[in-house]
């Protein structure tokens, strides 16, 4: 339970640097709301107003302006009392008015049941936000306190909020770039759902500060010395890798914490870009990087605007650490996102244009999709991890993780979809199927012809190729009951054409079905890595990798003889798993 004197402490301290007239204005809608909420309370006994003024709280710690302060501790009077839009209009002017509005819920009264209401809710949210992004980040401040005073709903809302959170708004958070959101949201949504293993996974981390504590000394104590007379400023730190990214990695590879390598990253903040990469050479002098974990931000951010050198090196006793290497400027901007940038802009409105994501939202928002379908879409196509994928031009395409060549297809052009034949990834022939890796070049074969099969549906990951996949069926149906009166003998014809296609399919999915055999580590499988020629590893091997310099990891049997005659071997291997 919180003191409520104490926020209101709190919340007057944050808006101490405002001006006089912003700071009346801003303590005239705490009146407002208290008057708003008057005898209302919340799930946990505590007096409504108390859940406004967090929220205001947390919109100023994520450097929020006056509009958005005021519409946070108004943004559910319209909701919960008499007071209507109109009357926030008049007081606090149409800009609040719309804020307040965006995050307002669709009434009961429009919607047929309870998921209806909310997908209602979340697509008129996303329409108000593309107007005005503020709506986004007063929701999140919203969300923010909700999920940490879920615990006094009942166990099925709290499930389904938890599980909102996680589908939309955590990785909404991460698409604009709010970092620190992102991971809050996560983090309490694991704690509300799988307590038992936030707990296990907190209590590990607690126990181990102090380990990674005398690491960092360690690294510090060495760059500074390597440094010696240059004078760059550097400063270090190490957090714990946030809980949920940890509980998903545990159970992807089912691995127990104390299996899990990177727990901590530790990051080195510089003040110019020159010497971010500097130091990044330092780093990779004195310490052995694993190859394939080195990634340059800097010189192509991602395309939320984070900015950071990260690479993976193995300190002392063969410890891998990730160390991400970055300038002041960028820390802020990856913690508060390119969204901090928006809210000083006049226009709080981002440029479309410029967001791959934001254009696809645009055009769900456009098409008249039932709410299933709006929540599904959203979900999946929009929110989920993306993958780039090349067209053989170069052009840039962005998918849901776990796509496939159909996916691919029908993203470019309906068309090309619908007369897609076959597919090269990356110069050799995929099934249609294949799940698609980052940076794939991908070619898509057509025919004259359409060329749509029933199966397609199960080949494609996007909720936008199988509408399109779907529809195009339905009009086939039609057109085919339409021949089958008009001429018997057609249709036998085709029949024997239907049977030679499914032959010539079911080959070629025979084809490719040979599973590719690689290894992981730690997670990670696009690297470099060499089987060693002594051993030859074959999958029903035990094995062990060695970082080698310059030929990436060398994969040996577990019990190769040669290992004792490698120099260094010790400090060098790393564990590795074979993967289909
Ligand atoms: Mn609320």
């Amino acid at each position: 339970m919180q003191d409520k004197d104490k926020l209101l402490e709190q919340f007057k301290n944050l808006i101490v640097n405002f001006s006089p007239k912003d700071k009346e204005i801003i303590l005239n809608a705490v009146k407002f709301a208290e008057k708003c909420h008057k005898g209302q309370l919340r799930a946990s006994g505590e007096e409504y107003i108390i859940h406004p003024i967090s929220v205001a709280v947390n919109l100023l710690n994520m450097r929020a302006d006056v509009e958005m302060i005021i519409a946070g501790l108004l943004h559910d009077v319209v909701e919960d009392s008499p007071v209507t839009y109109e009357d926030v209009a008049k007081i606090y002017g149409k800009n609040v008015a719309n804020l307040v509005d965006g995050v307002t819920k669709i009434s009961k009264l429009k919607a047929s049941n309870k998921t209806e209401q909310n997908a209602e809710t979340i697509r008129k949210m996303l329409f108000a936000m593309i107007k005005d992004i503020r709506v986004i980040i007063i929701k999140f401040a919203d969300k923010l306190h909700n999920m940490q005073t879920l615990e006094y709903l009942p166990k099925e809302k709290i499930k389904r909020i938890a599980n909102e959170t996680l589908d939309i708004y955590a990785p909404l958070a991460g698409r604009i770039g709010m970092g620190i959101i992102k991971n809050d949201l996560e983090n309490l949504a694991l704690k509300s759902l799988k307590p038992d293993i936030y707990n296990i996974i907190d209590d590990y981390i607690v126990k181990n500060e102090m380990n990674i504590e005398t690491t960092l000394d360690e690294i510090t104590k060495v760059i500074k010395c390597k440094l010696g007379k240059k004078e760059i400023p550097f400063a270090i730190k190490s957090r714990p890798k946030h809980y949920y990214s940890i509980y998903k990695k545990m159970q992807k590879y089912d691995k127990k914490i104390d299996e899990i390598f990177d727990l901590f990253g530790i990051r080195i903040i510089t003040d110019t870009i020159d010497n971010c990469y500097y130091i990044f050479g330092i780093v990779h002098s004195i310490w052995m990087p694993i190859p394939g974990r080195f990634k340059d931000y800097i010189s192509s951010p991602k395309h939320n605007g984070y900015r950071s050198l990260h690479t993976t090196v193995l300190v002392e006793k063969r410890k891998a650490v990730e160390i991400q290497i970055r300038t002041e400027d960028m820390d802020e901007v990856n913690e508060y996102g390119v969204a901090a940038h928006w809210f000083y802009k006049k226009d709080s409105a981002p440029n479309v244009e410029d967001f791959d994501w934001l254009k696809n939202l645009m055009e769900f928002n456009k098409e008249n999709l039932s709410w299933e379908d709006y929540y599904n879409a959203i979900r999946d196509d929009i929110l989920k991890e993306e993958i780039y994928i090349f067209t053989p031009k170069g052009d840039i395409v962005e998918l849901p993780k776990g796509s496939t060549p159909l996916d691919f297809a029908f993203k470019i052009h309906t068309d090309i979809g619908y007369r897609c034949k076959g597919a090269k990834a990356n110069g050799a022939i995929v099934s249609l199927n294949t799940e698609l890796n980052n940076g794939d070049i991908v070619d898509i074969l057509t025919g004259n012809k359409p060329n749509v099969k029933p199966s397609w549906l199960a080949y494609v990951k996007t909720n936008h190729a199988k509408r399109k996949i779907k529809y195009s069926l339905s009009q086939i149906n039609q057109e085919s009951q339409f021949t089958k009166k008009k001429d018997a003998k057609e249709e036998l014809k085709e029949d024997i054409k239907d049977k030679n296609i499914a032959n010539e399919r079911k080959f070629q999915i025979k084809k490719v079905k040979s599973p590719k055999i690689t290894v992981e580590i730690d997670g990670e499988r696009n690297l470099l890595f060499n089987f060693a020629k002594c051993c030859n590893p074959s999958p029903k091997d035990d094995i062990i990798g060695f970082v080698s310099r310059g030929r990436g990891i060398i994969i040996h049997k577990a019990d190769c003889k040669s290992l004792k005659n490698i120099k260094d071997f010790e400090n060098r291997k790393i564990e590795v798993n074979w993967t289909e």
